[in-house]
């Protein structure tokens, strides 16, 4: 996260070394590298916790899976996926009485892409800087039946909410469509997706044996004082004083831990988060694959999976790892037991036995602003403050939560600030 000269995580520092930046520290608060791309050995078997999967137009992925000796090409088991009703009960949304719909749905799609290309030209681009529209700033459903396509949100509530980003009734347009742009939705319509045979930790980690000066693991930053003779950063190995630094921690937490001026204490005391929840269990009656579980993807339904990934289709003796979102705008957010335990009940009640529950994580996830403060200029204010105070500002929130906008957004930084 920070650094001598520069700091960021594994894809960052080699845009910087590229640059001809040689002096710099990654101080990283955990034992390993990768944060949200986390794929631990269970069962012998790499099982994603974390992130899974990439599109191809995942060009700074693919960029620095080549720079790492980590190319794509993992199991393909996201190919076959089937759907269940919240009883468990499989079911074909788009085959014999309901083909037709899922030829609206192309036709929706393609419309879209007419629309965004000639009224919202750059919609795509990455990061919040250079266009602005106000219409994007309406939460996607309100944008989609403004345009006439709106039986498009079953399509995008796929990837987007059982992906843990949320619900379309309250999320601004603008993130959903940088990540799920055209060439992307088409993408996952067509299961042209990409996995990792180690896992996507493995491109992190890759990076890292690469760089010159690799992350100094077990670094919790615990305080950030900058003045005129540079950036003293305290972590329990003691206080080091940097010339400039580059946050890509959640930016509300860099707020309490820093001397935040009123700027910093404002703008990211605004910044939401959601609170999703995977678990990898061991079941009897393992399926042959993946389910996405729809009528889970709302509000009303928290706690519930709304997906499940079986990474090596057909083998035995692997973990299911479920998904499930615990928060909701207004609403209390569940706790991780009950999450789990609506998680383990559900399971159960559609006959798959849980035998042992190998590993849980609750994620901090897609850092985000309102449609409100998107639309009054949160991010023209925050990309105004980039520099000032020696700081720089990445990490999700700065564009959108996924490996490919957030590494893309760093090369941003880069290009952009440390020519
Ligand atoms: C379940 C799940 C599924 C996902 N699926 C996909 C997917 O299929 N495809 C995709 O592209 N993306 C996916 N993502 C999202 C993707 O993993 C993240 O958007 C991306 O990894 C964000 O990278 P980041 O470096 O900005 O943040 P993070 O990965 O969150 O890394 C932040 C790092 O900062 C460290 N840190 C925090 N505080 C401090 C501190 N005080 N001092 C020092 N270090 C600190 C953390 O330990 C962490 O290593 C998924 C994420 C999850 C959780």
């Amino acid at each position: 996260m920070y650094h001598r000269r520069r700091t960021g995580r594994a894809g960052r520092r080699l845009l910087l070394q590229k640059k001809g930046y040689h002096d710099y520290t990654v101080l990283e608060a955990n034992d390993r590298v990768g944060g949200k791309t986390y794929s631990p050995k269970l069962r012998g078997k790499s099982i994603e916790m974390g992130a899974i999967m990439g599109v191809p137009n995942y060009d700074t992925v693919k960029e620095l899976g080549a720079a790492a000796g980590v190319p794509e090409g993992g199991p393909e088991s996201l190919a076959h996926t089937d759907f269940r009703r919240p009883d468990g009960k499989l079911y074909r949304p788009f085959t014999g009485l309901n083909l037709w719909k899922g030829a609206r749905l192309m036709y929706q799609l393609n419309k879209l892409d007419r629309i965004l290309k000639s009224r919202y030209p750059g919609y795509d681009a990455n990061g919040h800087y250079g266009t602005f529209y106000p219409d994007l700033a309406l939460p996607l459903s309100k944008f989609f039946e403004k345009n006439g396509v709106a039986a498009l949100t079953d399509l995008y509530a796929q990837p987007f909410t059982s992906f843990g980003y949320g619900y379309f009734e309250v999320v601004p347009a603008a993130y959903v469509l940088k990540y799920l742009d055209i060439p992307t939705a088409k993408a996952f319509v067509t299961n042209d997706l990409w996995t990792w045979e180690d896992g996507t930790q493995s491109i992190f980690e890759g990076l890292n044996k690469v760089l010159e000066h690799p992350a100094v693991l077990n670094s919790p930053v615990t305080a950030v004082v900058r003045d005129q003779d540079g950036v003293h950063v305290t972590t329990p190995a003691g206080t080091q004083t940097y010339d400039q630094l580059i946050v890509t921690t959640p930016l509300e937490q860099f707020a309490a831990l820093a001397d935040a001026d009123q700027d910093e204490r404002t703008e990211f005391a605004k910044i939401l988060h959601n609170d999703y929840v995977t678990h990898a269990i061991m079941v009897r009656n393992l399926p042959k694959q993946s389910s996405f579980i729809p009528d889970n993807m709302t509000g009303d339904r928290l706690g519930h999976p709304m997906v499940f990934y079986v990474r090596y289709m057909g083998e035995p003796d692997q973990p299911i790892v479920t998904y499930a979102l615990r928060n909701y705008p207004g609403k209390p957010p569940l706790s991780v037991e009950e999450t789990r335990e609506t998680v383990l009940a559900d399971l159960k009640s559609w006959g798959l036995w849980v035998e042992e529950v190998l590993d849980e994580q609750s994620w901090y996830y897609f850092p985000h602003v309102s449609s409100e403060d998107y639309a009054a200029g949160w991010y023209a204010k925050v990309e105004g403050m980039q520099g000032r105070r020696r700081t720089y500002y990445a990490g999700e929130v700065m564009s959108f939560g996924d490996m490919d906008e957030t590494t893309n957004y760093s090369r941003g930084i880069v290009d952009r600030f440390f020519g």
